[in-house]
């Protein structure tokens, strides 16, 4: 569980970002997450409201990007975005099985690495 560590950093920046533009209240921000990093949105949205009580960020609302991994083919070098499944419970797994079935498009090879999807940033947040 490195959520908590990834939450509190989370946290001190929308606080200091939220002094910055003499914010009263944090009603939202926006998260990036890549699919690689491990990192489940529910725990940050968990651990981002027990670090807010008390605070100006107290209930605000997180929003989360999901940022794919694209497959590159070591053979030719064509790209595959990785589709998303949709399922935000196994966040960074579910699109494995796909990656583990999928062959190039571009010339039938099955040998990729994976480009992307390590992400962790805030995108924005909405103060008044
Ligand atoms: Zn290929």
């Amino acid at each position: 569980m490195h959520e908590l560590s990834v939450t509190q950093s989370l946290f001190d920046l929308t606080l200091r970002e939220a002094a910055k533009a003499g914010a009263r209240r944090v009603a939202g921000l926006e998260v990036r997450v890549g699919a690689l990093t491990g990192i489940v949105p529910d725990s940050v949205a968990f651990y981002f409201d027990l670090l807010g009580k008390g605070t100006i960020a107290e209930g605000a609302a997180l929003r989360f990007e999901k940022v794919m991994p694209v497959a590159r083919c070591r053979a030719c070098g064509a790209e595959t975005p990785l589709a998303d499944s949709g399922d935000d419970a196994p966040f960074a797994y579910a699109w494995l099985r796909a990656f583990g079935e999928m062959t190039c498009p571009a010339c039938g090879g099955d040998d990729f690495e994976l480009v992307g999807g390590h992400e962790f940033a805030l995108v924005s947040i909405d103060v008044e």
